[in-house]
């Protein structure tokens, strides 16, 4: 039995064991661990990959995270918001072309109290019965979070972004914790959301033992959806100059993911394929199975910049639909409109 074998049997292998799957190269055990992650994504999910509609409601940031464009220290990004009416229309003609879950991303934005945020998700819940509601506002209190849910949202997407505390407080203004960040995911979960969490990869300062650690959170948690893409740099921050991450460590780990969970819902992010024109299609080769194209207006899609270079026209935009589906179709796949809920 080899570590695949081991991995895809036990769902769990040693740090030593999960070290040599990401780095090693064996073309066999490489291949192997691709195949294996593919045939555990059609077992459980068949060829069908899931859509969200993703909406960037607000690029408004209270926080400060180096990485990312939206932080407030940033003064040349020109902010905005959507209003209701905006996002329930986006809504609307995302429901036309066939999408049952609807994503609502934005930065930490004081203007959305809980009173706000709740007319929004329950204004949405009225208008959209039959759909689910996935939220991802970053950090909230418990209360907040329960508020949410209660008006009508089921899903939350907050990445843990590393689970080593000391990468993260490089990656983070001092004042953040990982710790914090954590206790989010468990209230989450508490509350009944379906989470979902997930990392950067390649971000400043990570090393490969950190994905250790990444791996083992996420099994400790048993998250619903793991989101994980390559860090790309944003020209407008501190980490400028840095490095993006690497497509061959994303799709391994997406890899080991498919097999440590196989049954969540993972997606080949928009990151991926802002990295490489193949990029969504090495993610579902290697057993992603959801993709997020965007339903946002597109005035608000070109100053929703948490990286340089993000894709938001072609198969990433929800208009475009039909060329998605005949890119999935030219590899065997095809999108379904199902609202695809966690089944585990
Ligand atoms: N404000 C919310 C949601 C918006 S950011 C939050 O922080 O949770 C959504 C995700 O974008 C982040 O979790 C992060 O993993 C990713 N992101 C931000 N900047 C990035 C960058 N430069 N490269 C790759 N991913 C980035
Ligand atoms: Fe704000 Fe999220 Fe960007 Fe951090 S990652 S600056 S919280 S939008």
């Amino acid at each position: 039995m080899d570590l695949v074998d081991k991995l895809a049997q036990e769902r769990w292998l040693t740090g030593k064991e999960f070290k040599t799957l990401l780095i090693t190269e064996n073309e066999n055990l490489r291949a192997k661990l691709f195949q294996t992650a593919q045939q555990v994504a059609l077992a459980n999910f068949g060829n069908k990959i899931y859509i969200r509609g993703l909406i960037e409601f607000t690029n408004h940031c209270q926080r400060d995270c180096l990485y990312c464009g939206l932080r407030c220290s940033n003064k040349h990004l020109e902010r905005y918001r959507l209003t209701n009416e905006a996002i329930l229309s986006c809504c609307q003609a995302g429901y036309a072309l066939g999408f049952r879950t609807f994503v609502l991303q934005g930065g930490e934005d004081r203007y959305y109290s809980d009173d706000v945020m709740c007319r929004l998700v329950a204004a949405m819940r009225t208008a959209f019965p039959d759909c689910a509601i996935t939220l991802s506002l970053g950090e909230r209190s418990f209360q907040s979070y329960k508020r949410l849910f209660e008006a009508g949202a089921n899903r939350y997407l907050l990445r843990h972004e590393t689970a080593d505390a000391l990468h993260y407080s490089r990656l983070h203004p001092p004042s953040y914790s990982l710790a914090a960040r954590m206790e989010c995911l468990y209230a989450l979960k508490a509350i009944g959301y379906q989470v979902g969490t997930g990392f950067m990869v390649g971000s400043p300062y990570q090393l490969t033992d950190y994905f250790l650690d990444d791996l083992e959170f996420i099994k400790t948690l048993n998250p619903a959806m793991v989101g994980i893409g390559p860090f790309l740099p944003n020209k407008d921050t501190p980490f400028r100059h840095q490095k993006p991450g690497s497509l061959e460590d994303t799709i391994r780990l997406l890899a080991i993911l498919r097999l440590m969970l196989p049954k969540a819902l993972i997606p080949a992010t928009t990151a991926l394929a802002t990295l490489h024109p193949m990029g969504r299609q090495y993610g579902i080769l290697a057993g992603a199975n959801v993709v997020m194209p965007n339903l946002s207006p597109l005035e608000a899609r070109e100053k929703y910049t948490l990286y340089d270079g993000i894709v938001h026209t072609g198969a990433e935009a929800a208009e475009s639909l039909k060329l998605l589906n005949s890119q999935l179709n030219s590899f065997g796949y095809e999108l379904t409109v199902d609202r695809g809920d966690y089944q585990g």
